[in-house]
């Protein structure tokens, strides 16, 4: 719910709450927190708490190292796992500086200008995810292994399916925390999971994925399960993606539905703007060594194209949201490695800049781009290592006008040391798992 300062205040002097988490995510899109007591929850809403910003992979530097989180009463959420006697609630802050001035590397605060630069233009953009993770057997001393929790495959039943009462417990703890997640099922991979959300504002749904994550990885590690959203955990059997579906509507109309009825409206200038900066994204969206081991392969895109309905294309306009307000578009590139804050900014930054320059929609590609024997001469690809993606970001000149210098410059240089890491050991697979599995 939104609730106000006031209405927090009550709510935790009313509801046994012991311990205040106050949650913030790194560049890299990891959680972090500080927990304080309800008796410095009113200095946290005036003057921020602060923290050792040095200490963060990719905030400042050491002379400039205090930041003050400030919570987002808006954000409030009781922790259902923790327990219900002295209870956990947790915040979303935003991050400020000593004088009380933004810090640049936060990232809710860089999607929120995103997001009204697009009400400014009378437009709504919402976000839907869809999320595969894998889950993986833990040792008797508790650390994963890499044998697969079933051998199920996409959509079977228990007792093939062994996640089913793990995924119950995702679906009812989010429902507990107010984030409903429409549908759920096995995938494709041998303990391959996706849990779907309904759409709601950037924002919320960027915060909702960061909850989420955490959810997932405490209920499968409570069930001696780890949970894993590497996107190419196991070589040769289906990636993890996390598809963000795009909707926009302009005076509560969707006009992904005008687009589809040939009516001209922003949704084709949204789309194509996505198009023409998706690879200059593609560090920001895939950000691991190991996201390049998906792409082009198990129903991931490796080509810049779009079609209606087909799966092996990098954005699609799904078939079964074509009469109703979900009529949307898929892009189906992204994993969830990605800072969600600052993908989900590029991307609509990105649709915002092809309405602005009224940019045109190439042909739908109506081919299926996973059949090996299919031509795909002429197709743009995206990048297809790391190394390239970070090319391609360094010579963007559209990243600096969504995210500060100071920030891409950092994120980039982390991920230029890990694709030389990796690229330049003896067994790329095993400095994978050094880096991402675990
Ligand atoms: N697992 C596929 C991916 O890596 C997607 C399969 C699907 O369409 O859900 O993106
Ligand atoms: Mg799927
Ligand atoms: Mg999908």
């Amino acid at each position: 719910g939104d609730y106000t300062m006031s209405e927090v205040l009550e709510f935790v002097e009313e509801n046994d709450v012991k311990f205040i988490r106050l949650a913030f995510c790194d560049i890299f899109g990891r959680q972090k927190n500080v927990s304080i007591t309800p008796s410095e929850l009113r200095r946290a809403f005036d003057k921020g708490v602060s923290f050792d910003a040095s200490a963060i992979d990719g905030f400042f530097s050491v002379d400039q190292s205090d930041l003050f989180l400030v919570p987002d009463p808006a954000t409030l959420s009781v922790l259902p796992w923790r327990p219900s006697q002295g209870r956990v609630v947790r915040f979303f802050c935003d991050i400020k500086n000593p004088d009380g001035t933004s810090f640049i590397g936060d990232g809710r605060q860089i999607l929120r200008r995103v997001v009204e630069k697009c009400s400014q233009k009378g437009l709504a953009c919402k976000v839907g995810a869809e999320s595969e993770f894998y889950l993986f057997l833990e040792d008797d001393k508790g650390e994963p292994t890499h044998v697969p929790f079933d051998r199920a495959g996409y959509c079977d039943i228990a007792p093939l399916d062994k996640g089913e009462n793990v995924r119950r417990e995702i679906c009812l703890t989010l429902e507990e925390m107010g984030i409903t997640a429409e549908s759920s099922h096995h995938e494709q991979g041998p303990g391959q999971n996706e849990i779907d959300f309904r759409y709601s504002g950037a924002l919320t749904a960027a915060d909702d994925f960061i909850t989420y994550q955490s959810v997932v990885r405490t209920i499968a590690g409570r069930s001696g399960l780890y949970a894993s959203f590497m996107p190419k955990p196991i070589a040769n059997q289906s990636g993890s993606g996390l598809h963000v579906n795009l909707s926009l509507y302009k005076n509560g109309r969707n006009v992904f539905q005008d687009l589809l009825r040939g009516v001209p409206s922003e949704a084709e200038g949204f789309i194509a703007g996505i198009l023409n900066r998706v690879s200059e994204c593609t560090a920001f969206l895939n950000p691991l060594t190991n996201s390049y081991e998906r792409l082009g392969k198990c129903k991931a895109p490796r080509y810049i194209t779009w079609s209606k309905g087909n799966r092996s294309q990098l954005i699609r306009i799904p078939l079964a949201s074509y009469d109703s307000e979900r009529c949307r578009m898929e892009l189906r590139s992204p994993d969830g490695a990605c800072n969600p804050y600052y993908a989900f900014a590029l991307l609509i930054a990105a649709g915002l800049e092809g309405i602005e320059k009224e940019m045109k929609l190439p042909k739908p590609t109506e081919l299926n781009l996973m059949d090996a024997s299919v031509d795909t001469t002429g197709l743009q690809s995206l990048p297809k290592t790391l190394g390239e993606a970070v090319g391609a970001a360094r010579r963007s000149e559209f990243l600096k006008e969504v995210l500060p210098t100071d920030v891409i410059e950092k994120f980039l240089a982390a991920k230029q040391r890990e694709w030389e890491e990796v690229n330049g050991s003896p067994d790329s697979h095993e400095a994978e798992n050094q880096l991402y599995f675990g």
